[in-house]
């Protein structure tokens, strides 16, 4: 079969409008080989999302692809430049460990990047091996496939293969490549990378960009970059609070892990909380907390601010008009992150209309929780339920009181108490990644290349609202344990 053949076969329809950017944003580059490449698991709806073939993709020409072993026809594959803040400290990074093999236009002629993750040394590796693990792709597969199943933008996971070459992390590990799917790998770090290091023309040119792929009406507007600024800000104040009406903790909000398209980037050292408390960090390398549950709005607007100022020069000539208009649009983002956590709260607890005293309801019951140390989603799971269970906060009296005023104001609504409940079934998940759930599907699949736990896990998660008797075993707690639960970053 011919190169041309059998790239048809997969459905292949590659072109990298990323590669027409002036040069200083890549490194045209293949991806190193891989000795013994074996597919761990393939996601056959998203593959024909795409328009590709599951069948072709398995096969030995597919399974290249994914291993950096064939560069398919029509892909350009190149590492990216970009900056960033971590943890508070500006750095040059760039594509380490990662390529851009090209962007598949969907039967639907959409555009999504396909990237490599862990296909070797690139310009930017600097110390890094260029490679990864098989737990922690396997962990960004199933995280971030549950993310998208919960209504949350993300990145998506098309595949993960193993390499047949073990790598050296803690203990050595079978490596392996993710293949990631994504609206684009623009980041705030992108612009920060051009804004230090490339000439005005080259920040417009990615602005340019970043507005026709993301933001076409932003071309429309008399003010295109300040629209783009705004835009930005919009979708991180929403996505954001997703994160939090679910308990997501994103770990490491480093300014190169933001995504200029408004999806979840980056599944490192993230995992979802289960006691609520808002000072919870999971990050082995975040000892501050700076990057804590309740402080992920704060950073949130923190990295915009970074974005904002890469784009001063092109918001207006004069730079203090500049500036006014950036601290102005830099201000909305906690009003609109507060607007959809109150929305996403009142579907939570099943409440339409807005009341005045909505916010302090939710308040006292997230008080209640924290008092009580109540696991965050089975608390709202039972509720939705309407059986709550025999735990600490349900038998205390504060709860008592506060489901009155629940109770009372769910009362007051027009709306049927069956709507309510839908509006709550649809909100509440029933099911996320719980962490040992994640940990043991990661050593079944590091210690036995046993990959079935996994799969069964992407499964169940693949529909958190529908409150399946299949999924509540996937509900239970973990054993109490002396040690808290730990993330790794670069794994
Ligand atoms: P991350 O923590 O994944 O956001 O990565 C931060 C930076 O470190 C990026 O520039 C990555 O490409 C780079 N990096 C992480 N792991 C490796 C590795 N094993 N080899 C080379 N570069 C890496
Ligand atoms: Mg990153």
């Amino acid at each position: 079969m011919s190169e041309n053949q059998s790239t048809m076969e997969a459905g292949w329809n590659l072109d990298n409008s990323y590669a027409r950017l002036p040069e200083t944003f890549y490194t045209l580059q293949n991806p190193a080989a891989s000795r013994a490449p074996k597919l761990v698991v393939l996601n056959e709806k998203l593959a024909a999302e795409l328009g590709l073939r599951a069948e072709a993709l398995r096969g030995e020409e597919g399974i290249a692809v994914f291993a950096g072993n064939r560069v398919p026809d029509g892909a350009t594959p190149l590492a990216q430049a970009y900056a960033g803040h971590q943890f508070g400290h500006f750095n040059m990074l760039g594509d380490g460990r990662a390529l851009l093999i090209s962007e598949q236009i969907t039967p639907q002629g959409d555009r999504f990047d396909i990237q490599l993750k862990g296909s070797g040394v690139t310009p930017y590796s600097r110390r890094g091996d260029g490679r990864a693990a098989v737990g922690p792709m396997l962990r960004e597969y199933i995280i971030s496939e549950a993310m998208s199943a919960l209504g949350i933008p993300t990145t998506r996971s098309l595949a993960v293969v193993t390499t047949g070459t073990e790598i050296i992390r803690d203990t050595v590990q079978p490596g392996a490549i993710l293949t990631r799917v994504a609206a684009s790998h623009i980041r705030v770090g992108t612009f920060q990378y051009a804004a230090n290091w490339g000439s005005l023309e080259e920040l417009r040119a990615l602005a340019d960009y970043t507005i026709a792929r993301h933001y076409p009406e932003a071309a429309e507007d008399e003010r295109p970059y300040v629209r783009l600024l705004q835009s930005v800000i919009s979708r991180q104040a929403k996505l954001i609070a997703k994160w939090q009406l679910v308990g997501f903790i994103h770990g490491v909000m480093n300014t190169d892990n933001m995504a200029l398209s408004g999806e979840t980037i980056d599944y490192g050292p993230c995992a979802f909380m289960d006691a609520y408390d808002p000072a919870t960090v999971f990050s082995s390398i975040d000892s501050q907390g700076r990057y804590a549950y309740r402080n992920q709005p704060g950073i949130g607007a923190w990295n915009l601010a970074r974005f904002a100022e890469t784009l001063l020069p092109l918001l207006h000539e004069t730079e203090a008009e500049a500036v006014s208009l950036a601290e102005e649009a830099i201000a909305g983002f906690a009003e609109q992150f507060h607007h959809h956590w109150l929305t996403g709260m009142r579907g939570k607890l099943g409440l339409f209309g807005e009341e005045e005293a909505d916010e302090a309801l939710f308040d006292d019951l997230l008080r209640l929780m924290h008092h009580h140390q109540a696991d965050f989603t089975n608390t709202f799971r039972a509720l939705t339920l309407g059986k709550p269970e025999d735990t600490a906060m349900f038998g205390s009296t504060g709860f008592t009181d506060w489901q009155e005023r629940w109770q009372a104001r769910r009362g007051r609504q027009q709306e049927s108490l069956e709507a309510s409940h839908l509006l709550m079934k649809s909100s509440n998940p029933a099911i996320i990644p719980r962490n040992h759930r994640v940990e043991a599907a990661l050593e079944a699949a590091a210690s036995q290349q046993d990959y079935s736990v996994t799969e069964k896990l992407v499964a169940v998660l693949s529909n958190p609202f529908a409150y399946t008797p299949e999924q509540e075993e996937y509900t239970d707690l973990p054993e109490p344990s002396s040690c808290r639960y730990r993330t790794y970053c670069g794994t």
